[in-house]
């Protein structure tokens, strides 16, 4: 713990926390000290753990990195934390992220820009860009973050570690703050698979508090973690011919696919005629979901109320519009516009048909391959205001990280080397829902 701390005051001008909570970690880890001599302790003792500020620690402040969460302090533990907790980590502090877990670049949060440890010029990705940038700086041994389309693994690969979102419903949500419910998953950033796999084990399964979290039995992931065998893995020819993927990337790409080949894997190109609609069909349903889920921001029940409102609708609305930053409320208009009354049948109800079409497509792919395999981003880290101008292009970066998120399935991205600038390269699995034990033991495999 003293280690890590130190390392947080070395890299403090990357901006990665939001707040370092020193004293109570040292305490935690004392305690956990006594615990490990007396032969008492839990699974993760000793592990030194960051939270996304969108995760609910009792008596700690929470934000969503929003200025709309000002002053608000969290009643009680999400579920994933409380676990976390009970198995004695040690919670070292909170980590800036895009308000409300909006963005691929962290530069929307409130407490300003995140910087990658790698090039301070660059961004870390997002929206978990501290989160990233915390365990890449090893301020913090593993973090935890949230995956609505790609917030864990983007950053993971431009951060040069590992991310990984479980199938949707693996991990309960209670206690995360929403952005787009049936899209929203907690995820693990770490260096080691084993890590990923012993903090997977710990926070997955049934929960009281989240009526839509799995009831299946949560495998000993960290025990499984041989591979053995012949792999049958597909890809998308796009990935790795598409000019809209950076060459060095492609590159990367072709020589894993080579390398799996010549160990004995079947490694094919497959078709995946709904590329195109991946992004409108993800863009469409979350921004409907954020314009529902955010509507409780409203001066009332939490956080910041503006003191200008002279009644109570002017209050709600100064509240909001003072609280919430600009992307934030560009997705809420979007939202509320797809679900009005004259477009609703247009966007929001067409939206969900492809939804199910991708899901089924995805499904009947991965029925005769184990996993698909992609490039987690585009390009590689790219600077600090490089995007601002142009909102397009960080959206589209979205594209292959999102579709795990609309199909329910488990991805995750592995370091795959480094550009010539020195920039690292993310490589993207995913599997069947909740086969993520075989997922984990393949990366295990390939790292
Ligand atoms: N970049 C995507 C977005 O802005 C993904 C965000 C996320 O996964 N939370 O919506």
């Amino acid at each position: 713990t003293e280690y890590y701390l130190k390392n947080i005051e070395a890299k403090a001008h990357l901006n990665a926390y939001v707040e370092v909570y020193a004293q109570e970690a040292l305490a935690t880890a004392d305690i956990v000290d006594a615990k490990i001599k007396a032969g008492t302790a839990g699974k993760l003792a000793g592990m030194v753990v960051g939270l996304k500020d969108v995760l609910c620690h009792k008596n700690h402040g929470l934000q969503a990195s929003s200025n709309i969460l000002k002053g608000f302090v969290s009643q009680f533990n999400g579920t994933a934390v409380e676990r976390v907790i009970q198995e004695d980590a040690i919670i070292i502090g909170r980590q800036s992220c895009d308000e409300f877990a909006m963005g691929s670049s962290n530069e929307n949060s409130a407490f300003g820009p995140v910087k990658n440890d790698a090039d301070n010029t660059r961004v870390p990705g997002g929206s978990s860009g501290g989160s990233a940038v915390g365990v890449q700086a090893d301020t913090c041994l593993i973090s935890l973050g949230s995956d609505t389309g790609g917030s864990v693994r983007q950053p993971a690969a431009f951060c040069d570690i590992i991310g990984f979102k479980p199938s949707y419903s693996r991990i309960s949500r209670y206690g995360l703050i929403a952005y787009a419910s049936s899209f929203d998953s907690i995820g693990i950033m770490a260096r080691s698979i084993e890590d990923t796999a012993l903090m997977l084990e710990v926070i997955a399964g049934q929960d009281d508090f989240d009526s839509t979290v799995s009831s299946k039995p949560v495998p000993s992931y960290s025990t499984e973690l041989g591979f053995s065998g012949k792999a049958k893995i597909c890809y998308l020819k796009e990935a790795v011919e598409s000019e809209g993927v950076a060459k060095e990337i492609r590159e990367a790409t072709q020589k894993k696919i080579d390398q799996l080949k010549k160990d004995g894997h079947t490694v094919e190109a497959v078709e995946f005629p709904l590329l195109d609609y991946i992004l409108p069909t993800y863009y469409i349903l979350t921004t409907a979901e954020a314009s529902s889920n955010l509507s409780r921001f409203d001066g009332v029940k939490y956080g910041y109320r503006s003191e200008n409102g002279t009644d109570l609708e002017s209050m709600y609305k100064k509240t909001r519009s003072e609280g919430f930053g600009k992307e934030v409320k560009k997705r809420i208009m979007l939202g509320t516009f797809v679900l009005s009354a004259g477009f609703y049948d247009a966007y929001y109800t067409k939206a969900q048909k492809v939804r199910r079409l991708i899901r089924e497509y995805t499904e009947k792919i991965l029925s005769e391959y184990d996993f698909m395999l992609l490039p987690t981003t585009t390009t590689t880290a790219f600077k600090i205001g490089d995007h601002q101008s142009d909102p397009l292009a960080m959206y589209l970066a979205d594209i292959f990280t999102v579709h795990a998120n609309l199909a329910g399935i488990p991805a995750i991205s592995i370091p795959n080397g480094k550009d010539a600038a020195g920039l690292a390269i993310g490589i993207q699995l995913m599997g069947r829902e909740f086969e993520e034990a075989k997922l984990l033991a393949f990366s295990n495999y390939l790292l």
